[in-house]
């Protein structure tokens, strides 16, 4: 009887896992998907330690469990409330890198517990268990590293590793060399642990060396898949320890993070072959250094004269629209324009901002209709015929060289081709460059003007000369 209510609670946690990523896939009905998760995982908690009758081993067991959820709620409680909507990507890798962390621990712990395996044990279940360790371990320090290169705060200049593909291709086999060693180590338990300290620190080393060279515009690209591997990791510790539930969790976060991952890397055109081995993002480049000439800026009232004579605009949003925290205001901007006659769309580059789908979650917040979002490939053959594009806080998805200099490490990334419009707005504070760190040759194009100052500001004005006029 225990063990049928111990399946049908775990099943149940799998089903609202399911039905929460479903409805984490729309805007709207997101915050009822992640709250369904949380339940779920709940669920799942508590049936582990029913389970695993953690709570009647006695005073202690309890005592520490009770600690561990006291301390990591208030740390997560605090966390959620102080973070910056503009922090959040990087407070999102370090999740992933937490995931990959705690299935490392799980699976030492595990290893910890037993030493040796069974004399009747197979190889599967040491391989499991060491490659629980290595996709833990490699999400684990790749996620670091991307926290540290998102908020600004580690690798701020490119890193280049020479024969990077190389080490990465020693570690990885002395790595796979180790989980064999512990697999088919059997009864000898010093097999076993040199084989388990070489898959921790081969893979724990991987993790940096991947992704400390990954640069330009293809850390989203490595941030879904360091999503994918904790997912991943989190199945096989499901694995490891005989944890069904687990291994459906670790299953959904893996494959949706893959899924991610592929859909990332078409909307860079890269593959996965060269996300993983090839050495992008790492060119040396002065990424165009420019003409020599500088930008034209113009005032909000000249900018509002010519946005009054417009029967076409397109806004393209990107990271510089989050920090600003620009949103509303473009919302009303459009609105006025709308009203002026003028046909309004938004252009959405798929890695415009931190995270993917920063820009629709920050538009939909604005209710910003859907209809109105547009992906690149449907707003590039109409730019042309647009009077006027309003890039908001967005770089490097607007950057030619993506399209015309081979040497820029943004080169063969798609882009928004605003350069077409007839003219550009350009809204920016001042001459920072974008995450990508090159130079946007846009800028001092003849149709491009700049209307410098926080995004917020500028648009919140624009809005104001209609009101007024
Ligand atoms: P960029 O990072 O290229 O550029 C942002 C621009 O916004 C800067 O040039 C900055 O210029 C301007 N800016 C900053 N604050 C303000 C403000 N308050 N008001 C007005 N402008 C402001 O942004 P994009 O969205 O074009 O490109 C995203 C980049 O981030 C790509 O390289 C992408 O690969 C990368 N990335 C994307 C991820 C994702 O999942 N979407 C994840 C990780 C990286 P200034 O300082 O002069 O104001």
């Amino acid at each position: 009887m225990r063990d049928v209510i111990i399946t049908v609670l775990y099943m149940i946690s799998a089903v609202l896992f399911i039905r929460g990523i479903k409805l984490l896939g729309k805007a709207d009905t997101a915050r009822r998907g992640n709250g369904l998760s949380a339940v779920g995982m709940l669920i799942a908690v508590v049936t582990v330690l029913f389970e695993k009758q953690v709570m009647s081993a006695g005073l202690n067991s309890y005592l520490m469990i009770a600690a561990a959820v006291v301390v990591g709620s208030i740390i997560g409680a605090v966390w959620a409330r102080k973070v910056e909507m503009t922090g959040m990507p990087q407070l999102v890798a370090l999740f992933n890198g937490f995931g990959g962390l705690s299935s490392l621990l799980v699976a030492l712990a595990q290893y910890a517990n037993a030493r040796t395996l069974d004399a009747d044990a197979e190889p599967f279940e040491g391989i499991t268990l060491g490659l629980t360790v290595a996709i833990g371990a490699i999400a684990f320090t790749g996620s670091v590293v991307a926290w540290g290169k998102l908020s600004g705060k580690m690798f701020k200049k490119s890193v280049t590793i020479p024969a990077k593909n190389a080490l990465n291709a020693i570690l990885a086999l002395a790595g796979l060399a180790g989980i064999g060693l512990y697999a088919f180590s059997g009864s000898n338990a010093q097999l076993g642990l040199i084989g388990m300290i070489a898959v921790t620190a081969a893979y724990l080393i991987l993790g940096l060396t991947m992704v400390v060279t990954i640069g330009g515009g293809d850390m989203p690209v490595i941030i879904s898949l360091l999503n994918a591997f904790s997912g991943l990791a989190a199945a096989f510790a499901g694995l490891a320890i005989r944890n069904s539930v687990l291994v459906v969790s670790g299953c959904l976060v893996g494959t949706s993070g893959l899924i991610l991952t592929l859909i990332m890397c078409k909307a860079m055109n890269r593959t996965l072959y060269s996300l993983l081995f090839g050495s992008f993002g790492a060119k040396k480049s002065k990424g165009g250094a420019g003409s020599g000439k500088e930008p034209k800026a113009i005032s909000v009232e000249d900018a509002y004269l010519i946005l009054e004579a417009a029967s076409s605009v397109v806004f393209i949003p990107g990271y510089g629209m989050a920090v600003a925290q620009a949103q509303h205001s473009v919302k009303e901007l459009a609105d006025k324009l709308e009203e002026n006659g003028a046909e309004v769309s938004f252009a959405i580059h798929p890695v415009a901002g931190r995270m993917p789908g920063h820009m629709n979650v920050l538009l939909a917040e604005a209710n910003v209709p859907y209809e109105q979002l547009k992906t690149a490939d449907e707003m590039n053959p109409q730019m042309a015929n647009t009077d006027v594009a309003i890039v908001i806080g967005a770089n490097d998805v607007v950057n030619p060289a993506a399209q015309n200099d081979e040497s820029s490490p943004l080169y063969g990334m798609p882009i928004i081709n605003a350069y077409e419009a007839r003219t550009v707005f350009v809204l920016k504070r001042g001459k920072g460059t974008g995450f990508s760190g090159v130079e946007n040759p846009l800028f001092t194009n003849d149709n491009t003007v700049m209307i410098y100052g926080d995004a917020k500001q500028t648009v919140s004005s624009l809005v104001s000369e209609f009101e007024d006029s």
